[in-house]
């Protein structure tokens, strides 16, 4: 059992300035030793409603100028700073991450609190200059930018805090009022950070109407419908799966809705590249949080020439990588968040096998490495129909595929309905301006894989990937609308 997790970490939800209880409650287990971190209340549906109506009439009651939201948001990120070792401990108790990289969580969760609290003094709308038509030389239009109301953020497991972040970082500071729902396995951190945004809110001059930061635990189809069906709710923000997004999105009717979705991000290593330095990075973008990220390496593409020599580096890499507890020093790789997310990489490694890959190093799971853990495991000569190809796999895989020529590692890249984010080694400008070009993808990165994200770009997917983009100044885009404001010659 590891000593460090966090334990009895029973919580509540905020709801209209208290935090409630409710009836039921969802237990948190550490994914590496199964024991039980905390609880949250399961929120009934009449809770959630609660929280949109308390949300609704904080609105409503909110005079915040851009200038307190900026303090109240910067107050949030030294709040956070102030708890970020007790944080990372949390997330790594309820994710299974290692504690390196929960505090680097942490530390851009408390940039993204920045960034949205500078954001918030750049509400600009814009000048239409009127005479561009024809017999309105004299007329003034303007256009400014105004909150919607209610934002409902819904969050997936794997980045709990920095995810809830960029969404209710923008969100406030635009002026709206916040409805968060974090994952039922991973909703500790977020009760973290809404304590952060109630200190905050408590220690900042201007008054913050109770409501306007509201956090409720529970079934995501319980919340996720009162979100749906509530009037108040203006705007839905979600992260998580394509299958919930499609829901989400098939039933949103007049609701703004921003989908951040599953990916199934090749990266391409070209000839021309240093292949050892490639590989390194390839292996660290497939096997990061056990490779439960949404823009991990998920298919490696490379020229035939090169295949052994790449094979041979990307052993190298991942056999260099340290398994283990999440709390022990060193640890790279971990759990996966729970039995279904370690039964889902095994099926797919499996039948990926099954179907005629070659284990080329890892491949062993469970046992003593620990009951969801799985091993950075790279698989030679996987072909395009074969499952670990074909699905987003979330844990920690590196299938390598070749193909011809560049062409045909475009098509491939392409050979999938998701379009998150692409990378692509080269020092060939004509290559990378091709690829930038033609992979129908959110980002495509050159020199680097897939997996890069800084918190303050645009980020947010083509095709089943998703709709809309987060990073800071787009997410405060989704979450106001422009009115036009026109003055006229009578
Ligand atoms: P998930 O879709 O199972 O859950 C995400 C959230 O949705 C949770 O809070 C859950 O409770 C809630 N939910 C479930 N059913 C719902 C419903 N009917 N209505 C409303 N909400 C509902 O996803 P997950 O397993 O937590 O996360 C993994 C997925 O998230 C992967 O597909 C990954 O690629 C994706 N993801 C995408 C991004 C991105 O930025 N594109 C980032 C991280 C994760």
């Amino acid at each position: 059992m590891s000593q460090t997790a966090v334990s009895r970490l029973d919580q509540q939800m905020l709801i209209g300035g208290s935090w409630v209880d409710a009836d039921e409650r969802i237990d948190v287990i550490h994914p590496y030793d199964g024991e039980r971190v905390g609880s949250v209340p399961m929120a009934t549906e009449g809770q959630a409603t609660e929280a949109v109506d308390a949300a609704a009439a904080a609105f409503d009651a909110s005079t915040l100028s851009a200038y307190e939201r900026y303090e109240l948001l910067s107050t949030a990120a030294r709040e956070v700073e102030e708890r970020a070792d007790e944080i990372a401990r949390i997330l790594t108790s309820e994710q299974g991450k290692p504690l390196p990289d929960a505090r680097g969580e942490v530390d851009r969760a408390v940039q993204t609190l920045d960034l949205s609290a500078e954001q918030a003094k750049r509400m600009f709308g814009e000048y239409v200059p009127m005479d561009a038509q024809r017999g309105f030389a004299k007329d003034h239009c303007f256009t400014q930018r105004e909150p919607l109301g209610v934002v409902a953020a819904i969050t997936p497991f794997n980045f709990p805090l920095n995810l809830m972040v960029h969404k209710v970082g923008p969100a406030l500071a635009a002026g709206n009022s916040v409805v968060g729902k974090p994952a039922s396995n991973t909703p500790l951190t977020a009760v973290a950070l809404f304590e952060c945004l109630e200190a905050a809110a408590d220690a900042i001059d201007a008054s913050v109407p109770d409501g306007l930061i509201n956090l409720v635990t529970g079934s995501g189809s319980t919340v996720g419908d009162v979100f749906l069906e509530h009037d108040a709710v203006e705007a839905i923000s979600f992260t998580g799966s394509t299958p919930v997004g499609k829901y989400l999105a098939a039933n949103s009717g007049m609701t703004e809705v921003t989908l951040e979705l599953g990916g199934n991000d090749p990266t391409i290593v070209w000839s021309d590249t240093d292949i050892e330095q490639a590989a390194a990075q390839v292996v660290g973008g497939a096997c990061s949080n056990a490779g439960q990220v949404c823009n991990s390496v998920e298919r490696v593409l490379v020229p035939e020439d090169i295949e052994d020599q790449v094979v041979a580096a990307l052993v190298d890499a991942a056999e260099s990588l340290t398994v283990g507890d999440p709390f022990e020093a060193g640890t790279e790789v971990s759990s996966m968040v729970d039995d279904d997310q370690f039964e889902t990489v095994v099926d797919l490694f499996e039948s990926t096998v099954d179907a005629g890959a070659t284990v080329e190093c890892g491949g062993r799971y469970g046992g003593d490495l620990g009951p969801r853990t799985f091993e950075p495991t790279v698989l030679s000569g996987v072909t395009p129909e074969m499952p670990a190809a074909r699905e987003e796999t979330f844990g920690p895989l590196v299938p390598v595929i070749t193909v011809e020529d560049f062409d045909d590692a475009i098509r491939e890249a392409n050979n999938t309905n998701y379009g998150l984010e692409a990378g692509l080694f080269t020092q060939d400008i004509d290559r990378a301006k091709r690829a930038a070009d033609e992979i129908d993808a959110g980002g495509v990165n050159i020199n680097t894989v897939s997996g890069f994200r800084a918190d303050h770009m645009p980020y947010g997917g083509f095709k089943d990937s998703g709709v809309g983009k987060e990073g800071i100044k787009y997410a405060v885009e989704h979450f106001s609308r422009a009115k036009l404001v026109g003055f006229h010659q009578g």
